[in-house]
């Protein structure tokens, strides 16, 4: 990626989800064309993107069509297959790399990058044969089980107290390549966004405070203060030492724990923008798709500022029953009478409940403003306070 690619190029995206659509959302702004591929025909980036190949992630001709088009590729999604990414590379420039999204689809392999990176992350082991199961430290219980491969919003995972109830779970996972990890006593989450160019430069969102519900990503909150600040500087250091130790160019969101007793642990890698930095559309001056339209297109990385304290709400299909299950259309209107509310609804037709149906992004003058509307938006909305 020498000379950078200009507005007026094509830049694709592996997979049509939401964030493939704030991607071509924000390239578009700029002046790009944008390719999109995804089997599905109404997923939100397909819907309106310039071009859409409705192929599966591994079709030869879908991805060589892909390769045609487009000037440059990136993925939005994690599990789309490496070997997918190689094949593009071979054609167009691709960014995230194969190797680095390889890393970050599989547990096992994240957790080694980690401790590559001198990184702590949780106590874990590898659990692959009946060997590694029976040989686990009993230290590492009680411990969540997780799936090395195809997690996402805690799906794959199951909560397990003494070795009996591992081994049924690592059967009823189909005794699939796993990791254990010890469930640690947790103070807050918190996830770091950042950017690396090609040349090595980054730059990074503030940290990000996340509460998680039933394993989802419920509210995101950014402001002065949200987090101790020790942890914040360990959590953007972290971040820059693992995206530097993969090469990685591209957006890559590192999530982490604090622990009670004050300590930062790493949790997982996204290798791609993530939900917890949706509020940089509205509360900074670049938003993070905005910076992986730069890094895909070797265009100048600027440090992003955030301008305005947010909180960010994510709008889960639920929103859209009531408590009898019956249909309903969340109160829009009511929502957007608050000042500074900002709604990005990802054009997905049927609501399901857990499914990730938009965002709403709160901006105000001071943290206390944004929590108090985010607040009344979650009341009116029937979202639980936070
Ligand atoms: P996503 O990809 O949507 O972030 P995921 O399915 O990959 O989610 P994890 O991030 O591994 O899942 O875990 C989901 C949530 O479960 C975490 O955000 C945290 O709340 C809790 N959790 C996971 N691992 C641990 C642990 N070792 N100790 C305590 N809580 C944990
Ligand atoms: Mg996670």
């Amino acid at each position: 990626m020498g000379t950078p690619l200009l507005p007026g190029s094509t830049l694709g995206v592996l997979g049509g989800g939401q964030l493939g659509r704030m991607f071509a959302q924000a390239a578009q702004a700029m002046g790009y064309f944008t390719a999109v591929l995804d089997a599905d025909a109404h997923s939100p980036a397909g819907l309106i993107s310039h071009h859409h190949i409705r192929t599966a992630y591994d079709d030869a001709a879908g991805l060589a069509r892909l390769a045609e088009i487009s000037d440059a590729i990136t993925t939005e999604f994690e599990n789309v297959p490496a070997q997918a990414l190689r094949q593009l590379a071979q054609r167009r420039p691709v960014a995230p790399a194969a190797s680095a999204v390889a890393i970050a689809q599989d547990r096992a392999q994240e957790k080694a990058h980690f401790g590559r990176c001198g990184v702590p992350c949780a106590p874990y082991a590898v659990i692959e044969t009946a060997e590694q199961l029976a040989a686990v430290d009993a230290a590492l219980l009680p411990g969540i089980l997780k799936t090395a491969r195809l997690g996402y919003d805690g799906k794959g995972q199951a909560r397990v107290k003494t070795p009996a109830e591992l081994a049924a779970a690592w059967d009823a996972m189909g005794r699939v390549p796993c990791v254990l990890e010890q469930m640690l006593p947790l103070a807050h989450e918190c996830s770091v966004i950042v950017a690396r160019g090609a040349d090595g430069q980054v730059v990074h969102l503030p940290a990000q405070r996340n509460l998680h519900r039933d394993g989802i990503l419920a509210v995101t909150e950014v402001y002065p203060g949200n987090l101790p600040d020790g942890q914040v500087r360990q959590a953007v250091a972290a971040a820059i030492s693992i995206a530097n130790g993969l090469q990685y160019v591209g957006v890559l969101c590192v999530e982490f724990f604090v622990l009670q007793d004050g300590r930062l642990v790493v949790n997982e890698i996204a290798p791609r923008p993530h939900n917890s930095g949706h509020y940089s559309q509205n509360a900074c001056d670049v938003s993070q798709f905005e910076l992986q339209v730069r890094t895909l297109a070797g265009l100048p990385l600027t440090q992003p500022r955030q301008h305005s304290p947010a909180v960010m709400l994510n709008l889960l299909g639920d929103l859209w029953f009531t408590q009898g299950d019956a249909p309903q259309a969340p109160p829009w209107a009511a929502v957007l009478a608050l000042p500074g509310t900002h709604l990005h609804l990802y054009g997905k037709t049927d609501p399901k409940r857990g499914r990730k149906m938009g965002h709403l992004n709160i901006t105000a003058a001071t943290p206390e403003a944004a929590r108090t509307t985010a607040l009344r938006a979650a009341e009116l909305l029937g979202i639980a306070p936070f």
